[in-house]
């Protein structure tokens, strides 16, 4: 590492060699030094309750011995990898753990570096198997940055090119709090949703669809919360023409959601697939997809990823899965997520500001609006990160307009983390509902 300085300086040179589209947060963006717990401090020194984790990358929270201890065992082997032409046993025993996890009959995994890699890897997988380019997606989705990853991507904000390598079609996504279909029941909402299915299909496809890839709660797009059984309705009518559906779990995975080990399963829907990323490694760089085998082996030529399946990797990861399970962060994360929840919604009644609370155990969206109205405020959302900040508080930012601030803490976090946490937000809130106060940070 060449050179010192504090944020300031680091933020020049970043902004002098790395890309103007590569995002950070705040209008001081901060260097991540240190972290233990659901806690993090910056490169000055201060300290943050983490309600971000990473991007849920950090699902345990940071310095877990029981995690860190098996990096270390592979790295005193002196091979933290070599390629994935040989064996690689750790590789072996956490493609068996998910395979049984998944809950997909006869499934077999593959594994890939990230989460674009992974659904890369399911749209190669599908559009080969069924020897069709057509696939089908959800309206405001986030897939990851790779060409076909991004050109699925429904969210105009992520995906900037309009060029794809498969001829996608959108349908309705399940945002009631922006519902075209004005107010409808639940069991309406996803009747609807399935009558727009079949009519992408019969009007914008051959029908000879590829896939249909989905987040069972959209996690750029704001953290938007689909009515339950909205996946079943659109799984019934994929099934009536065979077509498979991809599950991207690499946000909604691994218990996140509170009730269900993966998203889908809350709609009672077994996918064909599902691709999974951030949270595995609790910070290393792993991710992959899960499949069929059918679908998994219908692949005609050879493919191989060089760091897919590493042993530092897959090690870090079976010991971030036994500690997950041993602890059983999925009851946490429903048991927590749900006092965050009614707290946020307490506080939203006395904050004009919020328009909707909405959430899935520990993912959860707070959707800001031009009081009184559903009309988005994206500066209201600028000014509620950097006051959060300025009191000791990391969360996200999402939503086609970047009006809605998403929490997803680690899902380890404690009641007392939470209500922390629910204290920095109300103040936050408020501080960011008024521009002109004193304190505040302009957007
Ligand atoms: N799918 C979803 C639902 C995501 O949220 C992301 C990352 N934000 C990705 C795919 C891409 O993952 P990665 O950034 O690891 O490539």
């Amino acid at each position: 590492m060449s050179g010192g300085g504090g944020a300031a300086d680091l933020l020049a040179r970043h902004r002098a060699v790395l890309p103007s589209w590569l995002t950070l947060n705040y209008e001081q963006p901060i260097e991540i030094a240190a972290g233990k717990g659901c806690r993090v401090i910056d490169g000055e020194g201060n300290e943050y309750l983490d309600f971000f984790a990473g991007i849920l990358t950090n699902m345990l929270g940071y310095g877990v011995p029981e995690v860190t201890e098996a990096i270390a065992a592979q790295a005193d082997t002196g091979v933290l990898h070599t390629s994935t032409l040989y064996l690689i046993r750790s590789q072996v025993e956490l493609a068996e753990r998910i395979a049984e996890l998944s809950g997909i009959p006869d499934a077999k995994v593959f594994f890939t570096s990230s989460g674009t890699e992974a659904n890369e890897a399911a749209l190669l997988l599908t559009t080969s198997a069924r020897r069709s380019n057509q696939v089908l997606a959800l309206r405001n989705s986030y897939h990851g940055r790779s060409y076909a990853a991004m050109g699925v991507t429904g969210n105009r904000g992520w995906s900037p090119s309009s060029f794809s390598p498969v001829d996608v079609s959108y349908v309705m996504n399940g945002y009631r709090y922006r519902s075209p279909f004005g107010h409808l029941s639940d069991a309406d909402y996803c009747r609807a949703a399935a009558d727009d299915l079949r009519d992408v299909l019969l009007t914008t496809t051959s029908g000879d669809v590829a896939c249909m890839i989905a987040e069972p709660v959209q996690g750029v797009g704001g953290f938007v919360v689909p009515p339950t059984g909205f996946f079943r309705a659109l799984k019934d009518v994929l099934d009536e023409h065979g077509i498979p559906f991809v599950s991207d779990e690499v946000q909604t995975g691994w218990g996140r959601t509170g009730d269900t080990f993966w998203g889908i399963s809350a709609h009672g829907v077994v996918p064909d697939a599902m691709t999974f990323a951030k949270g595995l490694g609790n910070g290393l760089s792993i991710g992959g997809v899960v499949a069929r085998a059918d679908l998994m082996d219908g692949l005609t030529a050879n493919s191989i990823s060089t760091f897919g399946g590493n042993p530092l990797s897959t090690r870090g990861a079976l010991a971030t899965l036994d500690y997950l399970l041993h602890h059983d962060l999925q009851a946490n994360a429903r048991a927590v997520g749900r006092r965050l929840l009614d707290g946020l919604r307490e506080i939203a009644r006395t904050v004009p500001l919020v328009g909707e609370v909405r959430g899935a155990g520990l993912m959860i969206g707070i959707e800001l609006v031009e009081p009184g109205t559903r009309v988005p405020d994206p500066a209201a959302a600028a000014r509620a990160m950097e006051e959060t900040r300025r009191r000791g508080l990391l969360i996200g930012k999402g939503g086609l307009h970047g009006n809605v601030l998403r929490v997803a803490p680690p899902l380890t976090l404690g009641a007392d983390e939470a209500d922390e946490g629910l204290d920095i937000l109300r103040a936050a809130l408020l501080a960011a509902t008024d521009p002109t106060a004193e304190g505040s940070t302009p957007a």
